[in-house]
């Protein structure tokens, strides 16, 4: 029997399940959107916290860079008068101090990158600690004799031991901020394809134009690498290390060198008398000396460390995104600090992939001493810190740069996966064809060994290659692109 009551009393009560559990739902959503608010904001928080870390670290290494570069020009001009009073002790001690202040200065540039990024809430980073101490052990071993000397002289006696303990000590406190654009004196050098992030890119993004602009054969009729390749064996021999120059500390260089020169074969006394002038040290009749013929150890600005920071022009061939040319005074490369760091923020909501609800932050920065010198006070001209040649105290000011313009801004020295892959996985794949499963280079690399991969670039490129330009017109060498992006 049916009565209507009945059946409306059925209906409201199933209406009422249905309003709870549309309730439940809605509340459900809610929560969820209350606690991914929560997660927003903590990984913006987090982005901001690593951003000002990144950014204070840079600078605080930048900072001591631009004051060692002062100091050492600054006992240039010592030197020169020490000389000109026949203090000869003087003269050997200040020399013997702008070697020790090449490395110690970079040293203590590292040492204020970690204060200031402490000071921001960024904490030490396990694998960086981790990478700086096994660095200070091989550090340690550069004075292995090997035929013909050592593994690498020393720029001043005991320069290795006293060097090595100095990142020891710091590794013992955690690195937060880590040097980015270290060059290791037992790095290799990055010409061999297999230590080109390039091609790692263009593996994982298909980029076949890379591979039509990088033959290997050639190119005509279409013959690249995708054509050539054999297996393991075919890659070559991975390159031996090749140290820029062992005056420099490996981490925030100042890209110095110093020259046994007499002054009158170096220069006019101008430069002198500029930096005299912005010293107020008075070197007047310094000319009319006997010290002119003498030869003696000065330091300089490393010719190919100071150049023209042409990826700063706005219409040269990297085309930088910038409003207007850099000011004359200020067109150069040379010291500058690349810092990464990590910051982890911990989510309230679960996302796919990472079970642990922790979010990695990386955030990368570059900072760069600037300065000028003052030729005279009536023109106001302004020359740049090394017109002379010879270092002297010029360095006014440290900003912020863009990372991609930072000297070794691409090398990544500290971007472990990368470092790990070059230090560690190349060497045994070049030698046995091994690869690292866990690796996402070697995967990429596996990736390039299977046949089907490099027939469709083949097949591509036999139609398209006629796409593939080079930028700028011209060059195309390697290293294009770049491993950054924040
Ligand atoms: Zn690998």
């Amino acid at each position: 029997m049916r009565s209507a009551p009945q059946s409306s009393a059925r209906h409201r009560a199933q209406r009422g399940g249905q309003t709870i559990v549309f309730l439940l739902m809605a509340l459900t959503v809610l929560v969820f959107i209350f606690l991914w608010n929560v997660d927003l904001h903590r990984i913006v928080a987090g982005k901001s916290l690593s951003q000002n870390a990144g950014d204070a670290a840079a600078l605080a290494a930048a900072r001591w860079q631009g004051t060692t570069l002062n100091l050492i020009g600054e006992l240039n001009l010592m030197h020169a008068l020490a000389l000109s009073a026949g203090d000869t002790d003087a003269v050997d001690a200040v020399t013997n101090l702008q070697a020790r202040l090449s490395f110690t200065g970079p040293m203590t540039a590292l040492v204020a990158a970690q204060v200031a990024a402490k000071n921001n809430r960024i904490y030490t980073d396990a694998d960086f600690t981790a990478l700086m101490r096994r660095h200070a052990d091989d550090v340690s071993r550069y004075d292995t004799p090997v035929a013909g000397g050592v593994l690498f002289p020393e720029p001043y006696a005991g320069a290795w031991d006293a060097y090595a303990r100095m990142l020891a000590d710091i590794a013992a406190d955690g690195i937060a901020a880590a040097p980015d654009n270290a060059r290791f004196y037992n790095d290799a050098p990055g010409n061999h394809i297999l230590r080109d992030p390039a091609f790692y890119d263009a593996v994982a993004g298909r980029i076949w134009c890379w591979f039509y602009l990088h033959p290997t054969a050639s190119r005509n009729p279409v013959r690249t690498m995708l054509d050539d390749f054999t297996d393991h064996s075919w890659w070559g021999p991975l390159p031996q290390p090749d140290p820029p120059s062992f005056e420099n500390a490996e981490i925030f260089g100042l890209g110095l060198v110093s020259h046994p020169v007499s002054l009158e074969r170096l220069m006019t006394p101008e430069a002198f008398q500029v930096g005299a002038a912005q010293q107020a040290i008075d070197l007047t009749g310094f000319v009319q000396t006997n010290v002119m013929p003498v030869v003696e150890r000065w330091y300089f600005y490393h010719p190919t460390a100071w150049q023209a920071w042409t990826i700063m022009n706005p219409d040269g061939p990297d085309a930088f995104p910038i409003a207007g040319p850099v000011k004359p005074e200020y067109d150069y490369t040379g010291a500058d600090a690349v810092i990464r760091l990590h910051a982890q923020v911990t989510r309230l909501t679960p996302s796919a992939g990472t079970p642990d609800r922790h979010d990695d932050l990386l955030w990368t920065a570059a900072a760069k001493p600037f300065g000028y010198l003052e030729t005279d006070d009536s023109t106001g001209l302004k020359l740049r810190p090394d017109a002379f040649g010879l270092v002297l105290p010029a360095f006014r000011e440290i900003r912020l740069i863009p990372v991609d313009a930072a000297s070794g801004g691409a090398t990544g020295s500290f971007d472990i996966h990368w470092r790990r892959h070059l230090d560690e996985h190349l060497p045994l794949y070049v030698a046995t064809g091994r690869l690292d499963d866990d690796c996402r280079y070697c995967r990429r690399i596996a990736t390039f060994q299977d046949a089907a991969f490099r027939q469709q670039g083949r097949d591509w490129l036999l139609h398209n290659h006629g796409l593939c330009t080079l930028p700028g017109g011209g060059g195309g060498g390697r290293g294009g692109g770049t491993r950054r992006g924040h």
